[in-house]
């Protein structure tokens, strides 16, 4: 039985309104968070592959604390390939599940070095063979990379994107791989990259799932739970309540860190 959606919009899902607003969603997010890429730091494909199948279960944050020695260690996949499985669960400990993460990166730079020439293969087909890079790790890394049309990667969706989208009425399902069906089909393949990127980003800061902050978001009107949670209606409830209006941006929090993104005007 497919299972209902717990996140979604009033009035249920409608393409084509939905096909309307994701154009004002699009720009809205790219005004408040421009260029958004992966959190996650690296400096070669490989390199990627490696920190998103091991950022499972925790944080990006997390990984990039550890990375930097295990890279430092095993640059690429013929060093990874032969490192010892105890001295990388030493390094990886901290990000948590780390025997299961060591026998994945191993097992990915082995496949790589013995299948494909010790190079991440820029296909869907080819990576997806690889030990711990499941579609979703696979459109991380792809995104990245080599965006389309360099690779046919899709668009990645996790339990941020799942949520949001739902309480933006871009998609009818809770399931991710349906979730990234809907979406390909909304968005302009020139979203596939920071779109994803930006949702994440607007569910960790105001689409939290529980307590939205409506009120402060910046896609507040072309949302259409939102705008009902926001609605005047006396009959109305305001689910987690509607805080007050801050000033929290990326771009500008980027700016104001010594960063160099973009602003742009609040779409709100
Ligand atoms: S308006 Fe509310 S429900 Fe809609 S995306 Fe923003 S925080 Fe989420």
């Amino acid at each position: 039985m497919p299972q209902p959606p717990r996140f979604i919009a009033p009035g249920g899902y409608d393409p084509v309104k939905a096909k309307q607003r994701v154009r004002h969603i699009v720009r809205a997010l790219r005004r408040w968070d421009p260029d958004r890429r992966t959190w996650l730091h690296y400096k070669t494909p490989f390199q990627l592959l490696v920190a998103t199948i091991m950022s499972a279960q925790t944080t990006d944050e997390m990984v990039n604390k550890v990375t930097p020695v295990l890279f430092e260690r095993y640059p690429d996949a013929q060093r990874l390939a032969q490192a010892d499985p105890a001295d990388v669960e030493k390094i990886i400990r901290s990000t948590g599940f780390y025997r299961q993460k060591t026998k994945s990166v191993i097992g990915a730079a082995r496949k790589i070095v013995d299948d494909f020439g010790g190079k991440v293969p820029l296909t869907m087909a080819e990576l997806t063979q690889v030990p711990g890079a499941a579609r979703k790790t696979a459109n991380v890394v792809l995104a990245n990379v080599a965006p389309r049309p360099k690779s046919d990667h899709g668009i990645f969706v996790d339990t941020h994107i799942n949520r949001v989208s739902q309480r933006l009425g871009l998609t009818r399902y809770d399931d991710p791989v349906k979730v990234e069906r809907d979406l390909m089909e909304l968005l302009p393949e020139n979203a596939w990259v920071d779109v994803p990127h930006q949702l994440i980003q607007l569910g960790r800061h105001f689409c939290k799932a529980r307590g939205p902050n409506h009120a402060d978001c910046p896609l507040l009107r072309w949302c259409p739970t939102g705008q009902a949670e926001l609605s005047p209606a006396p009959t109305s409830r305001r689910a987690g309540g509607a805080k007050r209006r801050s000033t929290a941006k990326p771009a500008a929090r980027r700016r104001s860190a010594g960063g160099t993104s973009r602003g742009g005007p609040r779409s709100t």
